[in-house]
């Protein structure tokens, strides 16, 4: 993996740069699009291809367990199997940790959880993590992590920060012995809650590993949302220019904006999909939401300046009837739309940032921000 910084821009911490793996280049600030089963809900990959996106999101935690190592092994990883051949990235199932916590219990050696399809308990070390991501053949890999919920006392802060330091460390371990050679990078995710000295306990001491890229975790995890901007701004601060830097879990076209502009090269999020299958699609004036009854005899497209195949072809009558009577054709074109929305607003952003103008383009931008 290369990264290559090539502008920065003068409004704040806002920069482009180039982000070479081994399917091909990635240019940053870049969004992820989320496949947590292997691809993109309701798309095909030639469909994700055609959007733009030369980088998915893939979970490790869910492919571990569906389809399961057995068949990815037997396919060789899972480009061979979703057909998908440009650059994944596998998330290291800590947020699973997290938002399953009801079946989760951290151990000093990893974390052991229960599968949510069946119950069954699999203990996730370090090494095992690494592994599963080694079968699957991601080209960015995500060491296993704690991601706390707002409002824990900073004792549990700093405990979650301790295991993950720790397991970032033998994450590193086994990568550089097992999977240095593939091609593939591992990054660090950086944590410490809502306490800015644990934050920066935590960003400073996994830079001392010297870790390829670097990611913030635990953020957007239900806290104020003044408060996740002041620890993106504060990390951000910390984090080393020269490596790129990560916002797991956000991707609202705000943050996505804002996010930028504090210095973020790369983000992920199901929300631009996950509100498309419930009807709601993005334009530059804020969301619409197709079910109202305001749209049943609308002749418009979705956004009369948007080239995708939704909007070149179909009225909001049309995506409104579809949506009322639950058909699957509606999910996909909703889905379509949101995803070219945001691979536009983060070709804009780079534009904007390429030719130094960010700040009037925040301020251009004004009917999407929060
Ligand atoms: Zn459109």
């Amino acid at each position: 993996m290369r990264f290559e910084v090539i502008k920065k821009g003068s409004h704040r911490k806002e920069r482009a740069a180039i982000l070479t793996l081994p399917r091909g280049p990635v240019e940053t600030p870049v969004f992820m699009p989320v496949g947590t089963l292997g691809m993109v809900k309701t798309l095909t990959p030639h469909e994700v291809k055609d959007l733009g996106y030369h980088l998915i999101l893939s979970n490790t935690y869910h492919l571990y367990l569906r389809p399961g190592l057995d068949v990815l092994k037997a396919f060789g990883g899972l480009h061979n199997l979703n057909r998908w051949d440009r650059n994944i990235l596998t998330d290291s199932g800590g947020y699973q940790v997290f938002s399953l916590s009801k079946l989760t219990k951290i151990l000093k050696e990893g974390v052991l959880l229960r599968s949510h399809i069946d119950g069954s308990k699999h203990l996730f070390t370090p090494q095992k993590v690494l592994e599963i991501q080694g079968i699957i053949g991601s080209e960015i890999m995500m060491p296993i992590d704690v991601c706390t919920a707002p409002k824990v006392t900073v004792e549990e802060a700093i405990s979650a920060h301790d295991h993950t330091l720790q397991w970032a460390g033998e994450s590193k371990v086994y990568f550089e012995e097992h999977l240095g050679q593939t091609g593939s990078t591992l990054f660090a995710i950086t944590q410490g809650n809502f306490y800015f000295d644990v934050r920066k306990m935590s960003i400073e001491s996994l830079v001392e590993m010297n870790f390829k890229g670097y990611a913030i975790g635990g953020v957007s995890v239900g806290e104020e949302k003044t408060l996740t901007r002041e620890i993106i701004d504060f990390s951000t601060d910390y984090l080393p220019e020269e490596k790129p830097r990560y916002l797991m879990g956000v991707g609202k076209p705000s943050d996505l904006i804002r996010g930028v502009e504090m210095g973020i090269d790369m983000f992920d999020s199901v929300y631009p999909t996950r509100v498309a299958r419930n009807a709601t699609v993005f334009t530059r004036n804020g969301s619409l939401i197709l079910r109202n009854q305001s749209n049943q005899l609308s002749s418009m497209p979705i956004e009369e300046a948007c080239s995708c195949y939704t909007c070149k072809t179909f009225s909001r009558a049309y995506l409104r009837h579809l949506f009322k009577t639950g058909e699957l054709l509606g999910l996909k074109l909703a889905t379509l739309h949101n995803l070219h929305f945001i691979k536009v607003l983060m070709d804009d952003i780079r534009k904007a940032i390429l030719e130094d103008r960010y700040g009037s383009f925040v301020k251009e931008m004004a009917p999407l921000l929060d």
